[in-house]
């Protein structure tokens, strides 16, 4: 569903609004409201959760605890403690009790070295900005790093959202890391730069809300340290319409500030590095080994 031009004008002249009203950003403000007017006629929240909370928050810490990955519950299959959703921000307050010993070293621990590597090459690009986002990262979204945030994404969906994604499921509980690259030719991830404006570290899931738009069905988004990847969760059987084609990864506004200081988020659109692109060991260390 794309916006009228009515809407654009109304949501233009909000943040026209935001500036106190200051000339000079028209066309800015007209293509930022026309990028959030589509993302918010196509897309509603499914989960968020903050990442730095006072208390950890364990998720799926039942009494008989099942794995997301191969559906085996504790009665069959050996549960280690609860591990950090976003292996790549171990210090951070959200965990989970859904995956089991096995899946986790198998398929988690050795993804957490590929997701530390994309995260410091996004580290790095932040402090030379756009430039060194294209000079620098273009190689470190690997495989590796987009089925570890696919993994992560799974581990927060709610319960009625997974029978979409049984595809999904059984790539990411696939250990061979080199798998099915050619279903993820046309892949990519989205990333914002806030520079010097960081939000409140989150993970968030949408869905398409619109069953006509030629959209993604799932994406996730998640905020660290000043940087926000977005990612569409592959596989999905309610995103057939889409097979063939490169995925669209619908756009956000993150903005800030009020008057002569709003700004907002710089995205690039990120393609996945082909086989060989990323510089990586062959090491199996998990991610807390690492540091
Ligand atoms: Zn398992």
């Amino acid at each position: 569903m794309f916006p009228t031009t009515e809407q654009i004008e109304v949501a233009a002249y909000h943040l026209w609004e935001r500036r106190a009203r200051l000339h000079g950003c028209d066309r800015q403000d007209w293509e930022a409201a026309e990028k959030e007017l589509i993302y918010n006629l196509n897309y509603g929240p499914v989960r968020e959760y903050g990442l730095l909370v006072p208390v950890p928050q364990v998720l799926g810490n039942q009494a008989v605890r099942h794995c997301r990955l191969c559906e085996r519950d504790s009665k069959r299959a050996r549960f280690g403690p609860p591990s950090p959703v976003f292996p790549t921000v171990p210090n951070l307050s959200l965990l989970t009790a859904q995956i089991c010993a096995e899946c986790q070293h198998e398929c988690r621990d050795p993804l957490a070295e590929d997701l530390a590597r994309f995260w410091d090459s996004l580290r790095s690009a932040d402090a030379l900005g756009d430039t060194g986002v294209k000079r620098r990262t273009n190689r470190g979204f690997s495989l590796g790093a987009y089925k570890s945030l696919v993994a992560s994404a799974l581990l927060i969906m709610p319960d009625r959202e997974i029978s979409y994604f049984l595809d999904t499921i059984e790539w990411v509980g696939n250990s061979d890391r080199d798998a099915d690259h050619h279903l993820f030719a046309g892949a990519s991830c989205r990333v914002y730069l806030t520079a010097d404006r960081p939000h409140i570290p989150a993970a968030s899931l949408a869905r398409r809300i619109d069953e006509d738009a030629l959209l993604p069905y799932m994406i996730m988004f998640l905020s660290y340290e000043g940087i926000i990847v977005q990612i569409h969760l592959p596989l999905c059987s309610k995103d057939e319409d889409l097979e063939g084609g490169q995925v669209p990864l619908p756009e956000r506004l993150f903005g800030w500030g009020y008057g002569r200081s709003v700004e907002y988020a710089h995205s690039t659109l990120m393609p996945l590095a082909a086989p060989g692109d990323v510089g990586r060991s062959q090491g199996r260390r998990s991610f807390a080994e690492c540091t």
